[in-house]
């Protein structure tokens, strides 16, 4: 589980750092205030290297912050939904809900990255330009912002997911091919590739003696492989999961139990005789909340006599529930907010059924086994 704070929200999306980054930005500032500026201003004092370090690495990080709020602003304005962003480890992450929908989506949104960070870059080569000879902090300040944002635009346009020249070259094998999953697998395996080049790279830099370099490039590459591999199997899951509905995936033979009940009697009477494995709970009479088996594993088997399905059960309230109609992809979106382990179904405001997060991956099993 990773940990993140939230800094701020800007225009209502989230801005929230990782706590990686923290380490990154000491070692950044550290290596701009040790090596970069005193190689190329040897006359400034430690202490002033520092100081300028600190600003450039703040500078930097506002840099990536603004790439990914272009991706996302673009991605807005195109009807997708953005919840936060992330700053973590070299990069950042926009979370836009849903994958885009087009292949034409899906450029723009890629490609408005890399765009910002090349104008961002051009932007400081003229102040760079323009200040020789005025100040010399801000001359050294903006060659370096020049040079790290021009590199960020054209490292990222590198033809592999999830880079974003891999989102690039996805949207252009899905537009010609018109196979969304094709193209993602085209991606991943171009972004394989080009992680695994990265890592050979990062192995012949430590062996010609630059270590602190080769370590970089090979956690760059082991990063992009593992990313690469992570997002081909999360499209597959969202294809799969596109045209399945509520009432495909729910279990319709839930049983209705009194909240008193312990988890030792549910698990006798009901999960093993009767085997089922979604339980309604009502208090006199109405809807209190429901259970799914994952629940009740959770609890250990010493306190299953001494626990009542009311402690155990998600209540209503914390409820989310959905129509039969709604497809798998909304339903795994409710249950990965990690709130809720099962969601209602309703209709006409009865239970219908229940989706537990076991009904979703019994479904994408059972659907890979019969090579569907
Ligand atoms: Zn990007």
């Amino acid at each position: 589980m990773r940990t993140s704070w939230r800094i701020f929200t800007i225009f209502g999306i989230d801005i929230r750092i990782d706590s990686s980054w923290l380490f990154i930005f000491v070692l950044v500032t550290w290596g701009l205030a040790q090596h970069y500026f005193p190689s190329q201003y040897p006359h400034w004092s430690p202490l002033y290297s520092l100081l300028i370090g600190l600003i450039a690495s703040l500078l930097l990080f506002s840099s990536v912050l603004a790439h990914e709020l272009t991706h996302s602003l673009v991605a807005r304005s195109r009807g997708e939904k953005v919840r936060s962003i992330t700053l973590f480890f070299f990069g950042g992450v926009a979370e836009i809900t849903e994958e885009p929908k087009t292949p034409a989506k899906e450029f723009i949104i890629a490609v408005a990255g890399p765009l910002s960070s090349f104008l961002i870059a051009a932007l400081f080569f003229g102040v760079w330009r323009g200040m020789q000879g005025v100040s010399e902090p801000i001359v050294a300040l903006a060659r370096y912002l020049a040079l790290i944002n021009g590199i960020l635009a054209v490292f990222n346009m590198i033809p592999g997911f999830p880079l974003d020249g891999g989102r690039v070259l996805k949207a252009i094998v899905w537009r010609i091919t018109g196979d969304v999953k094709r193209a993602t697998r085209v991606a991943s395996v171009s972004g394989q590739v080009i992680a695994f080049l990265l890592i050979v790279f990062g192995i012949s830099q430590i062996l010609r003696g630059y270590f602190v370099d080769g370590l970089w490039t090979i956690l760059i590459g082991w990063f992009i492989h593992s990313a690469a591999v992570r997002g081909y199997r999360h499209v597959l899951i969202r294809e799969s999961l596109k045209d399945v509905r509520a009432q495909d995936l729910m279990d319709s033979a839930f049983e209705s139990i009194d909240g008193a009940l312990t988890v030792q009697e549910l698990i006798e009477d009901y999960i093993l005789k009767k085997k089922a494995r979604s339980f309604l709970i009502t208090e006199r009479g109405a809807l209190a909340g429901i259970v799914c088996l994952e629940d009740v594993k959770a609890v250990s088997a010493d306190k299953r006599a001494a626990t009542t399905v009311r402690e155990i059960m998600t209540p209503r309230d914390a409820l989310e529930v959905v129509s039969p109609q709604t497809d798998g992809n909304k339903i795994l979106a409710k249950l990965s907010n990690g709130k809720v382990h099962q969601v209602p179904v309703i209709e006409g405001g009865k239970v219908k059924g229940l989706v537990c997060r076991a009904d979703i991956l019994d479904y994408l099993h059972l659907r890979s086994n019969v090579g569907a």
